[in-house]
C-alpha cells in the first residue's frame, strides 16, 4: 500500500522538524546562487533567520519573471559541473522557465513518483504506456523514470499518433496509462472511430491524469468512456514536474509531498497567509533541491489545504484539485470567470462532446464571449430542432454560472483544433 511507509505517514511533529532542518540548509545552500546571494545582500538576510517554519515568511517570494529574467544559470546553486539535465516548462504563460537538477535532484524526483505512482496501485507487473511528451517536457522522462524504479514495464509512447497509441494499447495489454485529460478525450473520439470500445478492448485498469486544469466532472467522464480509475497528478517544472501533488486510493484531495516541499497558501491580492483551509494561491519552497533551490515559489495556481486527515493514513497534507491559475482568470465585462466554471458546466449537459473553446471579441467597446462546444454528430442529422434546444440550454446553464450571456456556437466532434500538448481554451481577441 505504501511506497515509503515511514515517510508516508511519518507523524507530524516529526515531519515539522524534517521540514525546518531541510529549510534552513536549503536556504543557507540557495545563498551560493547568483540571484539568492545578491537578494539576501539587498534584504540583510543571514543563514539564522530561520528559527521556525513560520519564518519563511521572512523570505521574499521568487516568480516566473525571476526565472526569466536571471535565464538560464542565475538560481543555480552548485558548480555546473554538477549539473546533469535540464528540463523546461511548456511556456504556457510566456517565454519557458529553465530547470537544472543535480543526480541527486533525479534520484528524489524519481522517487517522489514512484511513490505517487505506487500510492495510486501501480506494481511492478504493470505495463505502463506513457503517452506524454518526451524531453523538455517533465511529463515525460518524470514517470518514465519512476516506473522504472517500481520495476514495472514502461512504453515510451510519448505523445500523439492516436492511432498508434492504441496498438500498443492492444498489443502489449497496457494496464497503466499517463494521459493529458484533454488527450483522453480526444483519444475516446479515435476508439470509436476504430469501432473499438476502450472498457472492452483493453487491459488499462489505472490512469494517472495531469498537467492542465481539469474538473472532476472531466474526470468521471474519462473514467466512464475508459473504465479505468483516474488519478489527478499535479506539479510544475519549477519544483521538478509531476510527483509534486497526487491522489491517492480515496480520489479526494491531491496528497502534496511535504518532505520535499514546504507549502503555502497565500492571498494572491494582499500576499498573506489564508486561514487554514480557505482557497489562495499555492506558494512552494523546495527542501531537496541541489542544483536549483527555489524560495517561496509563487506557482499562480488556485487551490486550499484540506484541513482533515486522509483516511489512507497518509499525513502529508491534501490540496484540493487545482481551480485555475489566476492569469488564466479572464475578466469580461468586470465579471471575473475562470475557464473550469465553462468546463465543469458543459461537462453536465448531456450531448456535449469532449472539447470547446472560449473567444472573446471586443467591438467598440463592448466585448463578447462565444463558446464554441463540441457536440455529438445525431444532433446535426435531421430535425435540427434539437441541436437549437441544445444551444438555448447550454446558454441558459452558462448564464448561471457565470452571470453574463455568452454566443454558443455548436461543431462537430473533433472540429475544434487539438494539439498533442495543453489544451488551449480561451482565444483573447481583445486588444487594450
Ligand atoms: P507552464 O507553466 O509553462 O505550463 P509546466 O509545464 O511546468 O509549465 O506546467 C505547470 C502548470 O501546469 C502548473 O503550474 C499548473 O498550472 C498546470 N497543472 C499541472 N498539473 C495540473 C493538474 N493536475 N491540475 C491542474 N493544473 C495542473
Ligand atoms: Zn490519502
Amino acid at each position: 500500500m505504501y511506497w515509503e511507509k515511514d515517510v508516508e505517514t511519518i507523524d507530524r511533529k516529526n515531519l515539522e522538524e524534517l521540514q525546518l532542518s531541510r529549510l534552513k540548509d536549503t536556504i543557507a545552500h540557495a545563498g551560493n546562487s547568483y540571484y539568492y546571494g545578491k537578494t539576501y545582500k539587498e534584504k540583510g538576510i543571514q543563514a539564522d533567520l530561520i528559527k521556525s517554519l513560520s519564518d519563511i515568511q521572512k523570505i521574499p517570494f521568487t516568480t516566473k519573471d525571476d526565472l526569466r529574467e536571471n535565464w538560464p544559470y542565475g538560481f543555480i546553486s552548485v558548480n555546473k559541473d554538477e549539473l546533469v539535465r535540464m528540463h523546461s516548462s511548456s511556456g504556457t504563460t510566456g517565454r519557458a522557465t529553465v530547470i537544472f537538477h543535480t543526480a541527486n535532484d533525479l534520484a528524489v524526483w524519481t522517487n517522489l513518483l514512484a511513490r505517487c505512482m505506487y500510492m495510486a496501485g501501480m506494481r511492478k507487473s504493470d505495463v505502463f504506456q506513457n503517452m506524454m511528451t518526451y524531453g523538455l517536457f517533465t511529463g515525460g522522462l518524470g514517470f518514465h523514470y519512476g516506473a522504472e524504479k517500481i520495476g514495472a514495464m514502461v512504453i515510451p509512447a510519448g505523445a500523439g499518433n492516436s492511432k498508434r497509441q492504441i496498438q500498443l494499447m492492444m498489443d502489449f495489454a497496457t494496464t497503466v496509462v499517463h494521459v493529458i485529460p484533454s488527450y483522453a478525450l480526444h483519444l475516446s473520439t479515435v476508439f470509436a472511430e476504430l469501432n473499438l470500445d476502450p472498457r472492452k478492448d483493453t487491459n488499462v485498469k489505472i490512469a494517472f491524469v495531469g498537467a492542465e486544469p481539469h474538473t472532476e466532472k472531466m474526470r468521471r467522464k474519462i473514467e466512464d468512456i475508459y473504465g479505468y480509475k483516474a488519478f489527478n497528478s499535479y506539479g510544475l517544472s519549477e519544483m521538478n514536474g509531476p510527483g509534486v501533488a497526487f491522489e491517492c486510493p480515496r480520489q479526494d484531495g491531491l496528497h502534496i509531498w511535504e518532505d520535499s516541499f514546504l507549502v503555502e497558501i497565500i492571498d494572491p491580492e494582499t500576499l498573506q497567509p489564508v486561514a487554514d483551509g480557505a482557497e489562495g494561491e499555492l506558494v512552494m519552497t523546495t527542501l531537496q533541491r541541489e542544483g536549483m533551490p527555489i524560495l517561496r515559489y509563487r506557482t499562480k495556481d488556485l487551490t486550499r489545504i484540506i484541513p482533515e486527515p486522509c483516511p489512507c493514513g497518509r499525513t502529508h497534507r491534501r490540496i484540493e484539485r487545482i481551480k485555475g491559475r489566476t492569469d488564466d482568470m479572464l475578466i469580461l465585462k468586470g465579471v471575473n470567470i475562470f475557464p473550469m466554471q465553462i468546463e465543469k458546466r458543459l461537462m453536465d449537459i448531456p450531448g456535449v462532446g469532449t472539447n470547446f473553446l472560449i473567444i472573446l471579441d471586443r467591438q467598440e467597446f463592448n466585448d463578447s464571449m462565444t463558446v464554441k462546444v463540441e457536440v455529438s454528430k445525431e444532433y446535426f442529422s435531421g430535425d435540427l430542432k434539437q441541436l437549437e434546444m441544445l444551444r438555448k440550454k447550454i446558454i441558459e446553464e452558462l448564464k448561471s454560472e457565470i452571470l453574463i450571456t455568452p454566443k454558443v456556437d455548436l461543431v462537430g466532434l473533433d472540429i475544434l483544433p487539438k494539439g498533442e500538448g495543453k489544451a488551449v481554451r480561451v482565444i483573447d481577441n481583445r486588444k487594450d
